[in-house]
């Protein structure tokens, strides 16, 4: 299992490691590492491996090997791989990652506003999106979604963490919003992530990277309400 560093400090943009092991395809596994690894609709991260001698190994991107512990960084094609027992420092492609956890941050808000169980949804740097089952169309609306996004963001309302156990997230369904994505769970506990005062915005269990206030976000926009199915819709969200 990797250390994932990105779950105690969303923040780290770097860190020291050591290469366990380089795999059959090439990817390079890390004792610990701040890259994010592709899941629940956020995009693994990109960044650079800087080696020991003073060469650096680009990753494109980051993934969860099958046992789902184990993260790899895929280097970019031809890239010099570091070999197993090497130091490195692992930086994260900031410029990629920071609008990502602004954006996932977002789609948490707009979870909030729209009371209806989630079927899917995509984090990217612009135009990322949610999918609901909403049985009542005209409870969702662009502007007013637009608006209330805002008026959230600008509250500046405080982005937190509370661990609880398994046995406890079971107790509390209610907690779940994503029928899709499941929540990291096997290991014993669940994070939550809690926006505003004992989560009065949102509150549910995320594997994710989030900004530390809302106020980071800056203005967004609604820009579709698209109809995916006779109950589904698909709401998607971009920087302003
Ligand atoms: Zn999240």
């Amino acid at each position: 299992m990797t250390e994932q560093l990105y779950r105690t400090d969303a923040y780290m943009r770097d860190c020291t490691a050591r290469v366990l092991t380089v795999n059959e395809r090439g990817g390079v596994v890390l004792d610990r590492t701040v890259f994010y690894a592709a899941a629940g609709g956020q995009p693994g991260d990109k960044g650079v491996l800087e080696l020991a001698g003073g060469a650096t190994c680009p990753v494109a991107t980051t993934v969860y090997d099958a046992d789902k512990t184990t993260i790899v960084h895929v280097p970019a094609e031809g890239a010099q791989r570091p070999s197993p027992g090497e130091p490195v420092r692992a930086v994260v492609d900031w410029g990629f990652r920071s609008p990502l956890m602004r954006m996932h941050t977002t789609l948490h808000l707009l979870c909030s506003l729209v009371k209806f169980p989630v079927t899917g949804g995509q984090v990217n740097p612009d135009d990322s999106r949610l999918d609901f089952d909403i049985d009542d169309p005209s409870a969702v609306d662009k502007e007013r979604l637009t608006a209330e996004l805002n008026a959230l963001i600008a509250a500046d309302h405080p982005v937190t963490e509370r661990w609880i156990t398994d046995a406890e997230l079971e107790a509390n369904p209610g907690l779940v919003r994503t029928m899709s994505v499941k929540p990291p769970m096997g290991t014993g506990r669940v994070r939550l992530v809690v926006i505003g005062e004992g989560g009065s915005v949102d509150m549910q269990p995320c594997g994710g990277t989030h900004v530390r206030r809302t106020g980071e976000i800056g203005p967004v926009v609604v820009t579709k309400i698209e109809k995916k199915g006779k109950l589904n819709r698909r709401i998607r969200v971009s920087f302003a």
